[in-house]
């Protein structure tokens, strides 16, 4: 009997965890799964992650700090590979993947298959669509892994609506993925916005109706002057100093800026000033309008990117009013652009994410009058003093053909052809670079796993190294070391894995985001991940990212 009740006992056990482990039936379950209207992302380019807060006191209440107080904020978001350029960058966000898996390891790489230099997005099998050039010549046929906007498009059906803005071609093309419906970009030669026959064959009427109205020459009309009295702008150093280049013509060298000689005669020159952001949020808004984003069905996706940042930021550096009135600026712009989007979407119906494909050193100059680290390195008189060298030892011409994202190319065609001695040559550029005095190290790739490095270090170097795409050695330089930019006392640049140039803004905003920040180290390579688990869709195809749980309601 005892032994009857303890079987009985034991059944209604077993009866009550089948019922606790049974799939509750979700009295929604005949609704769909509820997205988003639209998908916003923006890449700043070459913001690093203090400009956030380093001009905090004086954006609006619309712009970044819309984003910050109202969405979630990624405060310890890392790019976990070098080089940290913005091809690399604009990819591995919206695929969360790294230059190893996805293929784009630099705006430029040598192909050692091809045996010559690609750019990023170069496809020679299309044409420009919108002028005559060649600068249409582009497409997504590099980049080896889906976007997330593939992966709307993909599980919508193709239904989803993926455009790209931005004035890089790289910009536009790289987030906004295969299956885009269009990417547009800038051509500075006739300051039209172009895109490929990849995507159409024509432009369509809205975007020709646009390049009609030559918004480039108003701004030119405009100039630029500070946004608030000069005196007003604390952060940075004086107007006047040796450490900015002269971008508009030596005679310019302080605010305002005179534009006018560059009316209908030089497109490019509105990249290196706000109004380059400004025109890349007035054609979002018009592709927005136009093509109904957010109107359809299905979730739709909008990939913005802001290039002028990064053109101002390389000629003036990060302590300059000139990029301070510039961030300024975009924080006025961006909070224009977020009200459209609530008249146009509706507040709420839209989820936000903006980040930066780089950060940016300090100009070396500035830092050593500052008694900090820093300096330059010349890779052209590099390359010269080598190849002088080798000449002489290994009687071959040209042995290094380049560096490329800090790392030396070798010139294999020429050392196979010679039957050189490839392991001593490597072993002499070792040991001769090793001497220069902004290096902290050089080894051979294919020697990275068993170089004894810093384990952060050694990541980002394996996660930013593709075999076929990449060079034969690793230069790192020393922190607040840059390759010279122009003339290498004024000016600056970014590709390393410091901080400086890797810790990156990462907010989210809107729609199935909850309100809040996190200080836990997260990666750029998380933002994807993050995305495609809100709308439900699969990840892209080389994600390696995880998601950002604290941000989702
Ligand atoms: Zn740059």
């Amino acid at each position: 009997m005892k032994r009857f009740y303890s079987v009985l006992v034991g059944l209604a056990l077993l009866q009550l965890s089948v019922a606790q482990t049974k799939p509750v039936i979700d009295a929604k379950a005949n609704t769909s799964i509820k997205r988003p209207k639209l998908v916003v992302g923006i890449v700043v380019d070459q913001m690093r992650w203090d400009f956030l807060y380093r001009y905090y006191s004086r954006y609006s209440n619309n712009g970044f700090k819309r984003l910050i107080g109202s969405g979630f904020s990624c405060e310890n978001t890392f790019i976990p590979y070098t080089p940290t350029v913005t091809a690399a960058g604009h990819t591995c966000i919206y695929t969360g993947s790294v230059p190893a898996i996805h293929g784009i390891v630099g705006n430029d790489w040598h192909d050692k298959t091809l045996q010559k230099k690609v750019y990023c997005s170069e496809d020679n099998n299309v044409s420009t669509v919108g002028n005559e050039g060649v600068s249409g010549k582009q497409s997504p046929k590099n980049l080896l892994v889906t976007t997330i906007g593939d992966e709307i498009r993909l599980a919508t059906n193709f239904k989803s609506k993926v455009i790209g803005v931005a004035l890089k071609d790289r910009g536009s093309i790289l987030p906004a993925g295969h299956s885009a419906n269009a990417a547009y970009w800038y051509d500075v030669t006739s300051g039209n916005w172009i895109t490929s026959t990849y995507y159409m064959n024509s432009l369509p009427k809205w975007v020709s109706d646009f390049n009609a109205k030559k918004l480039v020459n108003g701004y030119y009309e405009q100039g630029w002057n500070t946004l608030y009295p000069m005196d007003t702008y604390t952060q940075s150093s004086t107007d006047e100093n040796e450490y900015e280049n002269k971008p508009y013509g030596a005679d310019q060298t302080r605010f305002p800026y005179n534009f006018k000689q560059f009316e209908g005669k030089n497109y490019q020159m509105i990249a290196t000033s706000p109004y380059g952001n400004t025109m890349t949020l007035e054609m979002a808004k018009d592709a927005l309008d136009n093509e109904q984003l957010g109107k359809g069905s299905e979730t739709d996706m909008l990939c913005v990117s802001l290039s002028s940042t990064d053109y101002v930021g390389h000629n003036f550096g990060p302590n300059s009013i000139e990029t301070e009135d510039t961030y300024l600026r975009l924080d006025k712009d961006l909070g224009a652009f977020f009200n459209y989007l609530d008249e146009k979407i509706g507040v709420g119906q839209y989820t936000i994410f903006l980040s930066a494909d780089h950060g940016v050193a300090h100009v070396p100059g500035f830092m050593k009058d500052n008694k900090l680290p820093g300096g330059v390195i010349s890779e052209a008189s590099l390359i010269k003093d080598m190849n002088a060298k080798l000449k002489g030892l290994f009687l071959l011409d040209k042995t290094v053909s380049g560096i490329l994202n800090y790392q030396i190319h070798l010139n294999h065609a020429a050392i196979d052809s010679a039957n050189a001695d490839e392991k001593a040559i490597t072993a002499w550029i070792i040991k001769y670079v090793q001497q220069n005095d902004a290096v902290s190290q050089v080894f051979a790739l294919k020697d990275l796993a068993v170089t004894p490095l810093n384990a952060k270090l050694k990541d980002m170097l394996t996660n930013g190294y593709y075999p076929n795409r990449s060079g034969d050695i690793q230069i790192v330089l020393k922190p607040g070391y840059i390759e010279a930019y122009g003339s290498g006392k004024s000016g600056t640049t970014h590709g390393l894995w410091n901080p400086y140039d890797a810790h990156i803004p990462c907010l989210f905003y809107g729609w199935g985001i909850k309100q809040g920040h996190t200080n836990r180290e997260t990666y750029m390579t998380d933002i994807a991940a993050t995305m495609t688990a809100l709308l439900h869709v699969q990840m892209p195809s080389g994600c390696v990212g995880k998601v950002v749980e604290e941000a989702l309601k």
